[in-house]
């Protein structure tokens, strides 16, 4: 989520820079703010037309925000994408530019929030994509772009190569909460997440969503798009908590934190120090550099549930 999270920090940005300016101004004005500590990515690992090439893995890279490059035996795609263009300073250096992505089979979008609906990223993509897949909704925004899009209800599958994907339920109908925001009523089935089986495992990309039952009862994924900001409308850090522990061997591949510099705005700051400290297993946690691989494999039939 973003819209009103961040008119919210920036009117609270705005009174705090105000009083903290006349508070300098009294006491002395050469003193500079101390900026709150926000955990950053490690540095950024960049890659190219190799890692689009033909494959005998399933080979993952974070991108960045919500953003991660999935090659799969040769089969490519990438899920919220956001390589540019974002309205918000950025901590890191992306991985790729659209302009060197030489071809995906597919992009999967969970939202139509522009920290996973990036509209230069995906214009810029438009030429080397196959097909965008998203919920209903989105599908109407990508059509408008003129995209190849196809939108899905919450718990349909579609294919593409060896890949197989299911919507999962997410519950981010943020915007309702907040009168004059949108008027659009949204809906929960506007946002989604994927459960998306490769020929090496299985992966989980939760989408941003406030914690509900289901997320506590998949099947267990081989690695999870691990998202644990402490907002209320994801799933809060507590919540997170509770979905790591409920697959205690999975790999948690961390995103949604490290990329944006916005040090009082919970969705953006994860911080991994702290969630090793809260959950079973903490060696499974993935603090990956955008762009660096992660080789995905199936769980030992011992460890799953
Ligand atoms: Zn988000």
């Amino acid at each position: 989520m973003i819209r009103v999270n961040k008119l919210g920090f920036l009117v609270v940005a705005g009174i705090f820079w105000t009083l903290s300016a006349q508070a300098q101004t009294a006491a002395d004005s050469t003193k500079k703010t101390v900026k709150k500590y926000q955990a950053r990515a490690p540095k950024t690992q960049p890659f190219g037309g190799s890692a689009f090439a033909a494959s005998k893995q399933t080979t993952i890279r974070w991108l960045g925000f919500a953003g991660f490059f999935v090659n799969s035996r040769g089969t490519t795609f990438m899920v919220d994408p956001l390589l540019e263009g974002f309205d918000m300073p950025v901590l890191i250096d992306f991985p790729i530019a659209p302009k060197d992505v030489p071809r995906l089979d597919a992009v999967l979008v969970t939202h139509a929030d522009n920290d996973h609906f990036s509209v230069p990223t995906n214009q810029d993509l438009k030429g080397v994509t196959r097909v965008y897949h998203s919920t209903v909704y989105v599908d109407s925004l990508m059509k408008n772009l003129g995209l190849p899009s196809v939108g899905h209800d919450i718990g349909d599958s579609f294919k593409f190569g060896p890949i197989r994907v299911k919507l999962t339920r997410a519950d981010h109908a943020y915007q309702n909460a907040y009168p004059g925001m949108s008027k659009r009523r949204f809906r929960n089935e506007d946002a989604c997440g994927f459960w998306i089986e490769t020929p090496d495992g299985n992966i989980w990309a939760t989408g941003d969503s406030r914690l509900t039952p289901s997320h506590l009862t998949m099947p267990t994924p081989d690695a999870i798009f691990f998202d644990f900001s402490d907002s209320e409308w994801h799933f809060t850090f507590d919540g997170a908590v509770k979905i790591a522990n409920a697959y205690p061997n999975t790999p948690l591949l961390l995103c949604h934190w490290g990329s944006v510099d916005a040090p009082d705005f919970n969705p953006f700051n994860g911080d991994p120090e702290k969630l090793a400290k809260a959950i079973v297993n903490p060696g499974r946690i993935k603090v990956l550099a955008p762009g660096e691989p992660f080789t995905l494999s199936k769980l030992k039939k011992s460890t799953t549930k």
